[in-house]
């Protein structure tokens, strides 16, 4: 299924991203070992676009919701909407920006103030940046209620009276409260049953087509990521592995380790399950240890010598996929074509 976006031409743009943590001493003389949770990324969004962002617990895409809400400061690189370059921006200018720019938490129930009713925590961006009156709010916030698909009776509950779904609904009442141009969705529906997740992923697709706001959409799991995004990232310790539009990325994949979590996705047929060849992945990320050259080279099927000593450089393909992976121009070339061919699965046409 191909999705497309209304319009066209980046506002939100993100060069060279980089986010370093620094991690407590070792020992009493060692220094302070740092980790690069973000490590030099690109990302472009339109207006009224999607870009979903998939990757494995730990690759860094909560780093980069963060970034780009300006909850924490990037250590070097570039993140500009609208023209301007968020690092630059003080007083006046940076609330414009806080308020532009929306949260989605994956808990709903902990991104809520359990004491307070949903009309006042709803209400709180209206009373911060617009000076809504109470009557204003209150009748704002019945609308959004109305909006999200929930009973507008809702807002004078509390949180615990209500279903995660419906919290979660309630949580993307407020993110659109002051009509942000971006809202960043962190996992919003990884702790949602299979069919709440459908509605909310429906839910997100409609207010989309009415209000054309931007998502910035992150999950783990890559089939919850398809039917909302127009285009993906797939994220792997810090890095964009590969981006480019959702359906080529998915039928196409050109890097191994997207190969391979689109494999790791189970198929609804048992036979066809069973029959197919899937490519495995060896080991995990844990202890983010990163190898020379290419970070992915310790669990790729497909490892060359030169992996192990040149971080592969990005390659575009024909169909606008960008990749970090040497199979593209050193061993089998595969030149832009997707790694299934390599392995004899799903659609080897390039
Ligand atoms: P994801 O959301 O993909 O699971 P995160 O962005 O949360 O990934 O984390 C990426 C890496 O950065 C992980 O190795 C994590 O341990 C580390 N990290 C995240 N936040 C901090 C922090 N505040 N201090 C130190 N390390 C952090
Ligand atoms: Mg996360």
């Amino acid at each position: 299924m191909t999705r497309t976006a209304k319009s066209s031409g980046s506002f939100v743009l993100v060069r060279d991203l980089v986010k370093e943590y620094r991690l407590p001493r070792t020992g009493w003389r060692a220094a302070r070992p740092t980790i690069r949770a973000v490590d030099g990324i690109d990302l472009d969004l339109g207006a009224g676009e999607t870009l979903g962002l998939v990757g494995e617990s730990g690759s860094g895409k909560s780093t980069v919701a963060r970034l780009l809400v300006g909850l924490v400061e990037p250590t070097s690189g570039q993140v500009r909407m609208h023209g301007h370059d968020l690092m630059h921006l003080r007083g006046g200018e940076l609330r414009a920006h806080r308020r532009n720019v929306q949260m989605v938490f994956q808990d709903p129930y902990s991104s809520f103030d359990p004491t307070a009713r949903l009309v006042d925590s709803i209400a709180e961006p209206l009373r911060t940046h617009l000076g809504s009156s109470k009557p204003e709010q209150d009748a704002r916030v019945a609308d959004l209620l109305r909006l999200v698909g929930l009973d507008a009776g809702y807002r004078y509950r509390y949180p615990n009276q209500l279903s995660g779904g419906q919290l979660q609904r309630a949580a993307i009442a407020r993110a659109l409260a002051i009509e942000p141009d971006l809202v960043v969705l962190d996992e919003p529906v990884s702790a949602l049953d299979v069919s709440t997740q459908a509605q909310v992923i429906n839910l997100l697709r409609d207010l989309q087509a009415r209000l054309s706001t931007s998502y910035l959409f992150i999950a783990h799991d890559l089939s919850v990521v398809e039917h909302v995004s127009h285009r993906v990232g797939v994220m792997y310790l810090g890095r964009i592995v590969e981006s480019g539009p959702t359906e080529e990325v998915y039928e196409r994949p050109v890097h191994p380790y997207t190969s391979a979590l689109l494999d790791a996705v189970p198929v609804p047929d048992p036979v066809v399950q069973r029959r197919r060849r899937r490519l495995k992945l060896a080991g995990d990320t844990a202890g983010g240890t990163r190898p020379s050259g290419c970070r992915f080279r310790n669990r790729c099927p497909f490892a060359m010598a030169i992996c192990a000593e040149v971080d592969p450089a990005p390659y575009v393909t024909q169909a606008g996929v960008t990749v970090r992976c040497h199979l593209h121009e050193h061993g089998p070339k595969l030149a832009g074509r997707s790694v299934r061919t390599l392995t004899g699965t799903g659609t080897a046409s390039s």
